[in-house]
């Protein structure tokens, strides 16, 4: 099966590897700080603290937000559901609010509209790599006193209005697994913009240990003495991932690049097949695509789906509505609570897109679809 997302991984890569492997650290080395020193430079100069996976990341950064038991969270469902399971998680109340129908990004006048006084968060989620509304969002939540998240798992190298993804919200997630643009097999990063939500994510991500006497409750125990102010978890990404994250990102332009030049191919030998919707894209936004998701439309998405699944392309439908989970449907979130979110799942497909992915497969793609829909 053609996969719909895979990672590239180099003799280069592998190299770096092995080298973290011959040394003296495994984890919580040299390695971590240059990966977050690197990540940083796509990020607009933003400081970052590396964790173990994109889940990590957004537990950390709602944690860094100052999310406590009965806030809010305001978060489109078209997303994965660890967006919004993490928040759950720490006693927050999620609240979905509906996307925009073409780039199913959270529609700021919804999230406005979900918005009350106990909204301590917003989350934009940047689906398949194209920029939220953050100007927009950006006043919301400033008017409101919130703090605004990017769940950017998808769209590391991406740029809004000529300002990279990691400067556009308060904090910035991105996720390292496989299909994801970057990666260090599992991995994660939290981006902050406030060096007091960083130096907790840090702490976090380190079971909330203080090491620094000048910090510490009780300083004169010895010099073996840390304490622990407020719970954290082992959330650290090791030297070994570490170093194949650096070799990635050191391939990140090339891998931006590559997937730009699938995507106009799949812009411009689609653009008139019927029955099928394009992925929109914002004169003002430069994405680093992660997914290409099309819109099938006549009630034809599990036809084509079952069809070109038979015909051996990977496809993939990215995301049912996070709150269609029954974890949530058993809190009490009711089906059509965001339709225009419910009507973009009920067409999603996501056609094969990663920077292996070579001209002569995606023209089979492109043909196979074709074939079925004309
Ligand atoms: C992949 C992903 C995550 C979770 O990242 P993991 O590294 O798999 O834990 C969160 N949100 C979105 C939108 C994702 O695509």
């Amino acid at each position: 099966m053609m996969p719909y997302g895979r990672h590239s991984v180099t003799e280069d890569d592998i190299a770096a590897v092995s080298e973290v492997l011959r040394g003296d650290w495994l984890t919580t080395g040299p390695a971590v700080r240059a990966f977050e020193d690197e990540l940083s430079r796509w990020a607009g100069g933003m400081p970052c603290v590396s964790v173990t996976s994109g889940t990590a990341a957004l537990h950390v950064a709602y944690v860094a937000a100052g999310l406590r038991p009965g806030d809010e969270v305001v978060m489109p469902p078209m997303t994965f559901v660890a967006t919004a399971a993490t928040a759950h998680l720490l006693g927050g109340k999620v609240v979905f609010a509906d996307v925009e129908p073409d780039t199913a990004n959270l529609d700021p006048a919804a999230a406005e509209a979900a918005m009350t006084p106990r909204t301590r968060v917003v989350t934009a989620v940047d689906y398949a790599g194209h920029p939220a509304e953050y100007d927009a969002l950006r006043e919301l939540t400033g008017a409101a006193d919130a703090v605004l998240v990017a769940d950017a798992a998808h769209s590391l190298g991406s740029f809004y209005r000529d300002r990279p993804v990691g400067t556009l919200a308060d904090l910035t997630t991105f996720s390292f697994f496989p299909t994801k643009t970057v990666t260090t097999a599992e991995g994660g990063a939290v981006v902050a913009t406030d060096p007091a939500r960083l130096a907790t994510a840090a702490r976090f991500r380190n079971h909330g240990l203080v090491r620094d006497p000048a910090e510490q409750r009780h300083p004169d125990e010895g010099g073996w003495h840390q304490e622990v102010h407020s719970f954290g978890l082992n959330y650290r990404l090791p030297d070994v991932l570490c170093a194949l994250g650096i070799a990635q990102l050191g391939r990140l332009a090339e891998f931006r690049s590559r997937r730009a030049e699938l995507v106009a191919r799949y812009d411009a030998l689609l653009a008139d097949v019927p029955g099928l919707a394009l992925p929109a894209c914002r004169p003002y936004v430069s994405p680093c695509r992660h997914l290409y998701p099309v819109r099938v439309l006549d009630g034809r998405r599990r036809e084509v789906y079952d069809r070109m699944r038979k015909a051996g392309i990977g496809v993939q439908v990215n995301y049912i509505p996070a709150y269609w989970h029954p974890a949530f449907e058993d809190l009490g979130y009711r089906r059509g609570m965001c339709p225009v979110a419910e009507r973009y799942y009920t067409e999603q497909l996501s056609l094969p897109l990663h920077p292996g992915l070579s001209f002569a497969d995606q023209s089979r793609v492109i043909e196979e679809l074709t074939r079925i829909l004309t």
